[in-house]
């Protein structure tokens, strides 16, 4: 039997499986693939958040010239912009795990049971394995993780990406756009609703990565559409793709219910709702709350009559302490207040968001501010905001205060 056995071998697997080998405990895992099959994922991440944890290494690009796009002049926003050598980093982890005698199994988590001492999963093929706690990071959808039902349909972020070489450069060489929201390369009549913007990079020797991408929608929006607007707005700008090296699809759940914290399995990564449900990134915080994790995992093992279930709770209390839980409901009200604007309105938004002082619209994008500091940046964008989002704003108060309430009341 284990110390911990983790059930999935995406990023927030292989990264809570170091963390706890690091602190000396016994670690197995079932993956349904290879765990050293590549991510299928391009991940975008803010340089200084890699910074602030001394892993500036782990970047494939980097991007000083990062603007935003609202209207026809671009917005500056002065803080480098990256992507992750998820290679590097897979195997990063990978090798500690391996140093730390971490053993995978390929199969597939089917169920779960527990006892006072321990837990016991079973695969799909029968095989059954057992250890004092259950991780699973199976994904936005968890095979063992059980979640209240949703009260409401759930959002999802799409976007739709090539990789490749255009008939001209679809972004100015060298730049990175986080968000380009003009919607011109339509006629005012056609101008599409619901809203999607353009995330784009310039990858070097010619090659970008422009993508099409809907911050959140419930249905989500379809490929096709995404896919037919990119084509569109590259058109406008008189570009053709003239060579695909790979094509992106991306679909995961903005705003799933959180998990019930009482259960005698803990969840990491999508599984455990950690993907931020304003922006959709995940990364950082997988990064941050990994060790912290780990650390309170490790010290409750350290009581070897401790019970699944009791390790659990102080693992799923590590997680989601109130603070969290409090900026938890204030970000899924925000993605309720984005998902109800037009593009007029987003554009608005968005242009008062980033005219923030940077600390303040860096800290909510990668939920490093403090519930009051949060709170304090969203009053002045709406004091100095343009009145119909204030209206929206005040409008979404009433029709999602319960977000607010648990804000306050959690
Ligand atoms: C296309 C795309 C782009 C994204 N871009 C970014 C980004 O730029 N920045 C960012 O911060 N976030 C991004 N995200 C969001 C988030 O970071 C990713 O979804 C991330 O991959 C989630 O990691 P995870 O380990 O929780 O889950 P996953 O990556 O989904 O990994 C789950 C693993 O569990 C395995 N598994 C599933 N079921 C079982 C089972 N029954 N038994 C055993 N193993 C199982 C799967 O095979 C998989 O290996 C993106 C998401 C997508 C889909």
């Amino acid at each position: 039997m284990s110390d911990v056995l983790v059930i999935g071998s995406g990023p927030a697997g292989l990264s809570i499986a170091a963390a706890l080998g690091q602190r000396g405990l016994s670690v197995e895992g079932i993956t349904a693939i290879d765990p050293a099959q590549p991510w299928p994922n391009t991940f975008g991440i803010w340089a200084d958040e890699l910074a602030n944890l001394g892993l500036s290494d782990f970047l494939a690009h980097r991007w000083q010239n990062t603007i935003v796009q609202m209207g026809e002049d671009a917005f500056p926003l002065q803080r480098d912009y990256g992507l992750l050598n998820r290679d590097k980093l897979q195997s990063h982890w990978l090798a500690q795990g391996q140093h730390h005698g971490i053993r995978w199994h390929q199969g597939k988590a089917a169920e779960v049971s527990h006892s006072a001492r321990r837990s016991e999963v079973i695969d799909q093929s029968g095989k059954a394995y057992s250890a004092r706690l259950v991780i699973d990071t199976s994904g936005h959808h968890p095979v063992l993780i059980a979640r209240p039902p949703a009260l409401k349909p759930v959002a999802y972020q799409a976007a739709y990406g090539i990789v490749g070489r255009f008939s001209a450069p679809p972004i100015e060489p060298g730049q990175m756009v986080l968000m380009d929201y003009r919607d011109d390369y339509l006629p005012v009549p056609e101008r599409p609703l619901p809203p999607t913007f353009l995330y784009a990079m310039d990858l070097g020797d010619d090659v970008y990565f422009v993508e099409e991408t809907s911050l959140a929608h419930a249905p989500a929006i379809r490929f096709e559409t995404l896919e037919r607007r990119l084509h569109q707005r590259l058109t406008k700008r008189g570009v053709t793709v003239v060579e695909t090296h790979h094509t992106e699809r991306c679909l995961f759940p903005m705003n799933m219910p959180l998990p019930d914290f009482s259960q005698s399995v803990v969840g990491f990564g999508g599984a455990a709702s950690m993907v931020h449900p304003a922006t959709g990134y995940m990364m950082g915080s997988l990064l941050r709350r990994g060790p912290a994790l780990a650390r309170a995992i490790a010290q409750s093992l350290e009581a070897s009559n401790a019970s699944p279930a009791e390790v659990a709770q102080k693992a799923w209390q590590t997680l989601w302490p109130t603070e969290r839980l409090r900026k938890h409901y204030l970000y899924t009200f925000g993605l309720e207040n984005l998902m109800a604007f037009n593009t007029h309105d987003l554009q608005q938004f968005f242009t008062s968001f980033f005219e923030l002082s940077q600390p303040q619209w860096a800290g909510f994008l990668a939920d490093t501010s403090t519930l009051p500091e949060i709170v304090q940046a969203m009053l002045v964008l709406f004091g100095r905001t343009s009145n119909p989002v204030r209206w929206g704003l005040m409008s979404s108060v009433v029709s999602h205060g319960n977000l607010l309430r648990r804000t306050l009341t959690t």
